[in-house]
């Protein structure tokens, strides 16, 4: 049942922006990612918090302590990501990344996505920071967890927004336009280390 809500909080909040941001995109553009998106929820990302809470324990009490592991869970999510996203920008590895770069920028092309490149690249991004806590034995709040699966799913969708919401700060806008900056999400931390980082 847990697993059903986590699932279903990234579900609405994926399924609102998209319904709220993505107004003016071509039907066929559209459906191209809706379906994909769809497809790796379906099949991806609900096993992945199906088989989560089979070893991870659910719990209740430690909301503020909780609280206080958000930040590492942004940066240790952020860093993953630059890791896993950017050797899909070289020549070797981009065909399994193409399909999340073909057309316009628009909130249902956030998990447009190869199956494999949305498990380690999306998925990985979102857990590393929990199971790297779990590790050393620090168990996340649900509602504290609950919360960065909205968190998370929020700041995909509107890095996609194309300018639509305006908290929208557009550069994973320019990750897209011009595919050698911006590789990272939310702080940008190593684009920012390694000289990647672009904000016009
Ligand atoms: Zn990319
Ligand atoms: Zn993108």
């Amino acid at each position: 049942m847990i697993s059903i809500n986590v699932f279903l909080v990234h579900f609405i909040c994926y399924w609102t922006m998209v319904y709220l941001y993505d107004k003016n995109v071509p039907t066929a553009t559209f459906n191209r990612s809706a379906l994909l998106s769809l497809k790796n929820q379906i099949f991806y990302t609900y096993p992945t918090i199906n088989i989560l809470f089979r070893y991870y324990p659910v719990k209740y009490d430690d909301l503020i302590s909780s609280i206080g592991y958000l930040p590492l869970l942004v940066v240790t999510g952020d860093i993953y990501f630059y890791l896993t996203h950017r050797p899909l920008h070289t020549k070797l590895f981009f065909k399994y990344h193409k399909s999340h770069h073909t057309g316009k920028i628009h909130v249902a092309k956030s998990l447009d996505a190869d199956g494999i490149e949305h498990i380690v690249g999306n998925l990985g991004s979102f857990l590393c920071g929990i199971l790297l806590l779990q590790y050393y034995g620090y168990i996340i709040n649900i509602y504290v967890l609950g919360f960065w699966v909205g968190l998370a799913t929020f700041n995909t969708c509107l890095s996609h927004s194309n300018y639509n919401s305006e908290l929208d700060n557009g550069i994973h806008y320019l990750h897209h336009k011009n595919l050698r900056c911006n590789y990272g999400t939310g702080l940008y931390l190593m684009d920012r280390l390694t000289g990647s980082y672009r904000s016009e």
